[in-house]
């Protein structure tokens, strides 16, 4: 296989050895049910419990707080289905124009069943108005959904100052933070927040696991029903290796929290100025300054965000146009649409994504292949 430069990781991320070390027992020989007094019950049942130590301590909250799921869709999908419970008479939420799709989709199909949904714009940066924010919350608003951190843009949302708002006004608050957590610092010990999505494959763990932070203060309804697991608020036998590998993730991204930032943004800004440097017609699309240190939007002028991928993958170099869920169809970023940007820009726009796996050298050779790329389609 040839050497890939992978700037992609908004999409996924490539596991870390060590996550898939740790994991590798549970595949095998530690096959134990964590509900089963066996030994080797629990030993899973153990393995279980370090991992929301470990996922607890990555974003300050309680371990008993942690539920976990099947990865960032079920979470959202897990805290609607509470709020809705919870509050069986209130049928309005309040989201964000610029959400993931595992957060519009679901609300829109609420909408087919009865509810109403207000989504808020953005300005050009990205960014929220919480004047808004609050003008929009009503006595039958049952759920605030925004996200931390925007995956196209990585435009980062004010999430204690929401949460306030959400105290006052006393609503519940979710948050989908699949793309902020274990790449900026959360403390869930003070923000007032009821539920908090993540993902295990967005920060160097294994796909198909993630967790709901569920605020001990706050009452759950759960979603899926059976055998009393995680608390008997996710029924299900626990998904042992993937678990396991969450938490070595967890405890890794922890361990590196800042430095890697640091690390990372040093890699992203040196990309976004070698590119800036080599060809004219770019713009940043989101806050320059208020976002992820690893996301860098760029709109090309004049280019086919889907041939420049096409050309980008043949040089070896992994990118995406807005989210990857979209990546075939033509139809432009909703996050950048909202920004106020015409089909035109949206449609010329690129995102690439790093992590601390990539190196200084992988972005001075991503610099020249862009350069290359976009000069080549701009003379076609
Ligand atoms: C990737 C992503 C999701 C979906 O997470 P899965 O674990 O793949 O279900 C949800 N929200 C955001 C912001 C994401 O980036």
């Amino acid at each position: 296989m040839p050497e890939v430069i992978y700037f992609d990781n908004n999409a996924t991320t490539r596991p870390d050895p060590s996550v898939v070390e740790a994991m590798l027992p549970y595949l095998g020989e530690q096959y134990g049910n964590p509900s089963s007094v066996s030994a080797l019950g629990s030993q899973a049942a153990r393995a279980v419990g370090l991992a929301r130590e470990q996922v607890a301590a990555l974003i300050h909250c309680e371990p008993a707080e942690i539920v976990f799921t099947s990865g960032g869709t079920e979470s959202n999908h897990a805290a609607f289905f509470s709020a809705r419970h919870l509050n069986p008479a209130r049928r309005h939420c309040v989201t964000t124009a610029v959400e993931h799709s595992a957060v519009l989709k679901p609300l829109e199909a609420l909408e087919t069943r009865g509810y109403e949904v207000t989504r808020l714009g953005v300005d050009a940066q990205g960014r929220l108005d919480l004047e808004a924010l609050e003008r929009a919350i009503r006595p039958d608003t049952a759920l605030l959904s925004i996200m931390a951190a925007n995956n196209e843009t990585g435009v980062l949302f004010p999430v204690e100052k929401i949460g306030e708002i959400a105290r006052a006004k006393g609503v519940l608050f979710h948050t989908d933070a699949v793309q902020a957590v274990g790449k900026i610092p959360l403390h869930l010990e003070n923000a007032n927040l009821h539920y908090l999505s993540a993902s295990a494959h967005k920060i160097h763990g294994p796909k198909g696991v993630g967790f709901l932070y569920v605020n001990r203060r706050s009452g759950f309804a759960p979603m899926l029903l059976g055998g009393g697991q995680e608390n008997g608020r996710r029924a299900g036998t626990e998904n042992v290796p993937g678990i396991v590998g969450l938490g070595k993730a967890a405890e890794l991204a922890a361990h590196a929290l800042e430095d890697e930032a640091r690390e990372v943004r040093r890699l992203r800004d040196a990309f976004e100025s070698g590119v800036l440097a080599q060809i004219g017609g770019v713009q940043l699309n989101g806050d320059p300054i208020d976002r992820l240190p690893n996301t860098s939007n760029l709109a090309f002028e004049g280019v086919e965000a889907q041939a420049a991928l096409i050309l980008l993958e043949r040089a070896n170099l992994s990118a995406s146009a807005g989210s990857a869920c979209l990546t075939g169809s033509l139809a432009p970023s909703h996050v950048l649409r909202a920004m106020g940007f015409s089909d035109d820009r949206a449609r010329s726009s690129l995102r690439f994504s790093f992590s601390r796996l990539n190196t200084a050298q992988e972005v001075e050779k991503a610099v020249e292949i862009v350069a290359k790329t976009i000069r080549k389609l701009r003379e076609s």
